[in-house]
């Protein structure tokens, strides 16, 4: 589970037993939930429960109008990664983060991006915290993320990291991913090539009200979840499948225990 999907209400040691009273076997935790607590008893907490940490949410934007902000923000996730390592997280989320404000250089802020993590591997390796690069939807290319499909991800693996000593990979996350015609065989080429960290689901609504804040339960939308997870599996991923719900409207409104029913139960049924 996703804290995300509760909609960062409540302190994250809260958040933590509720995830865990209702039968789910990991969480991935943010940041802004992280860094403002004890991360070392939220990191007991979390053991003591037996929660497996999916993924530690996620990057600074690594692109920059300078090379000294640049710089500070390879330094700003160096200093997240030693956050995930204190939580036992499988893995680290990259977001690349969008075009610096008042520039056009799409290709330029990509670079920089694999730069960044290129900057961050030894790190990532010496804290035993991989990291996964989470292609985001195109729609956020300009403020969000500059990495946005699949094979475009692998591409940065392949580039920065050609030996693959296991500590660069690639997050899915079917929001994302599932409108894009390579997907099938991009899946089978990180499957292949041992990089599929993380399995993010949620569901797009045929009539989505908001691009970023109104993700759907998955079943309730038009991602065929069960061809997708069959896909990431046949490919090999064989960790636990991460709920990830953006919802100001409808999902963080409701009971924190519903919504983690719920999700429990679509589980089960529609992924
Ligand atoms: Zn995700």
């Amino acid at each position: 589970m996703n804290t995300a999907t509760l909609g960062h209400r409540e302190p994250l040691t809260r958040t933590i037993d509720r995830i865990a009273r209702a039968g789910f076997g990991g969480i991935a935790p943010w940041r802004r939930e992280v860094e403002q607590a004890d991360v070392a008893a939220l990191a007991r907490q979390i053991r003591a429960l037996d929660l497996r940490v999916t993924g530690y949410c996620r990057s600074t934007a690594l692109p920059a109008a300078t090379r000294q902000a640049f710089l500070a923000n390879v330094e700003a996730n160096r200093a997240a990664l030693h956050d995930a390592a204190a939580l036992g997280a499988r893995c680290f989320v990259m977001v690349a983060g969008g075009i610096p404000e008042g520039e056009r250089d799409l290709a330029g802020a990509r670079a920089q991006f694999a730069e960044g993590v290129a900057a961050l591997l030894d790190t990532a390796r010496a804290l035993n915290v991989p990291l996964a690069l989470e292609p985001l939807h195109p729609m956020y290319a300009a403020d969000r993320a500059v990495l946005n499909t699949l094979a475009q991800a692998l591409q940065v693996c392949e580039t920065v990291d050609p030996d693959n000593g296991g500590f660069l990979g690639v997050a899915i996350d079917a929001y994302h991913c599932w409108w894009d015609p390579a997907l099938e065989a991009s899946i089978d080429a990180a499957g292949r090539a041992r990089r599929i960290l993380a399995y993010h689901v949620c569901d797009w609504l045929r009539d989505t009200q908001d691009l970023l804040l109104d993700r759907g339960m998955m079943g309730d939308g038009v991602i065929d979840l069960p061809a997708m997870r069959a896909c990431v599996e046949q490919a090999g991923y064989d960790g636990l499948v991460e709920v990830e719900i953006f919802s100001a409207r409808h999902w963080w409104r409701r009971d924190p225990d519903d919504v983690l029913a719920c999700c429990a139960a679509r589980l089960q049924t529609v992924c």
